[in-house]
């Protein structure tokens, strides 16, 4: 078990501060910032268009995908980065809807909105969303994608993603997985699970900053027959030559879209070095550890809250959730106090764990900290009811 995290050091966060929500905004890796400086400076600066050439940008999202795709058993290839994940996530199962020729598109209610909006708006398509625990029963020849978020972002109910892929495609169903509680939180092996398609973000557990660019993983045997829905220059065989008609580009670079935001490329780089020499499964294990610990000393002393996670560390993501129905207030006391995690409507409190900067001294400074919030009421309070923009 690590005190401080496996790599605090390495990133920019304050001494006394737990901040267990790596599941929705990682911290600052210390590198970035002058890394980012010297890619503005140094490389747009001076070099100006040359910096396409001379700092090879336009290569740097299929590299950065490449180095994901270690985090998640992508093959390299077959990773690619860019856009936010709303816009992937359309992609792939657009992409997934019209390699299936079927109608249905089967999702749980634990996806995320944003993801079930987006595959409602695919054209053709007839979205069926059902419970978690339903999924499978649904699974029929009728069924043409079956799109899910692996770990659930509210309760983080983890999918078994290799048993319902393999159920899946006996039924000729192509398979969609979103990653954004699982790259950097467990380990995922996409080529083993025999996953379609996979897409995820970069802001969470990868670290990369507010807004970070997406990836969309593709499985090779698709990479031939695919189509992208939103057709960009960039995902164009010769996008300098400027043709009159869409031709893709070989494999997943057929999925770019637009220019590749280079600034944000320079610090999800930095970000993805704190995983060099670093593998997920000891990650992992040192998560399922502090998450334990989390979970035991919450129980034991504040039976109000309600878990609402899987008990078991293998059905279960990174985070973990707990219901009361003063929820917002108390994650506002939290908050206030120098424990940041978050709540999602209507009544869920996160903690979200990431090894690589949490410890046990975080675990600590939690369990001491909700424990006074809880039996002394300190979220009974106006200010901590006011809702802002963002929750
Ligand atoms: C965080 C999250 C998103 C957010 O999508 P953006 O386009 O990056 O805003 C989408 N889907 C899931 C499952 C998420 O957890």
């Amino acid at each position: 078990m690590t005190k401080t995290g496996l790599r605090r050091d390495r990133f920019d966060l304050a001494a006394g501060l737990a901040y267990l929500n790596g599941n929705s905004l990682g911290p600052l890796p210390a590198a970035a910032p002058a890394r980012m400086d010297q890619v503005m400076r140094a490389e747009w600066g001076k070099s100006l268009i040359r910096g396409w050439n001379e700092h090879d940008w336009m290569g740097w999202p299929d590299q950065l995908g490449d180095r994901i795709g270690r985090l998640i058993g992508a093959a390299p290839g077959t990773v690619s980065v860019g856009d936010t994940l709303s816009l992937k996530l359309f992609q792939a199962v657009s992409s997934a809807h019209a390699l299936s020729g079927r109608k249905v598109i089967l999702g749980d209610n634990g996806n995320f909105p944003s993801d079930l909006y987006m595959a409602a708006a695919v054209p053709g398509a007839e979205l069926r969303v059902v419970a978690p625990e339903e999924v499978a029963a649904h699974l029929t020849e009728e069924v043409g994608v079956l799109m899910l978020t692996e770990v659930d972002y509210r309760t983080a109910r983890r999918h078994d993603m290799a048993a319902l892929t393999a159920q899946a495609q006996a039924l000729g169903i192509v398979t969609v997985w979103d990653l954004a509680h699982s790259a950097g939180a467990i380990p995922v092996d996409l080529a083993r699970s025999n996953a379609d398609f996979a897409v995820g973000c970069t802001y969470k557990y990868l670290n990369a900053g507010p807004g970070a660019p997406a990836f969309f993983y593709a499985a090779p045997r698709h990479h031939e027959a695919m189509q992208n829905p939103l057709p960009g220059w960039l995902g164009h065989a010769a996008p300098f030559a400027f043709e009159q008609s869409y031709r893709p580009a070989p494999g997943v670079a057929r999925m770019r879209v637009g220019t590749p935001p280079v600034l944000a490329l320079a610090a999800l780089e930095s970000a993805l070095d704190l995983w060099d020499g670093l593998e997920m499964r000891d990650v992992y294990q040192v998560a399922c550890g502090l998450l334990d610990q989390l979970v035991d000393g919450i129980e034991a002393r504040c039976p109000d809250l309600q878990m609402v996670s899987p008990r078991h560390a293998d059905q279960r993501g990174s985070h973990v959730s707990f219901a009361h129905p003063e929820g917002y207030a108390i994650m506002q006391a939290l908050i206030a106090r120098g424990v940041i995690g978050d709540f999602r409507a209507p009544d869920v409190i996160r903690f979200g764990i990431a090894p690589l900067y949490n410890g046990t001294r975080d675990v600590a400074h939690t369990l001491e900290t909700l424990t006074e919030v809880m039996t002394q009421r300190l979220w009974d309070h106006p200010d901590y009811r006011k809702k802002a923009r963002v929750t």
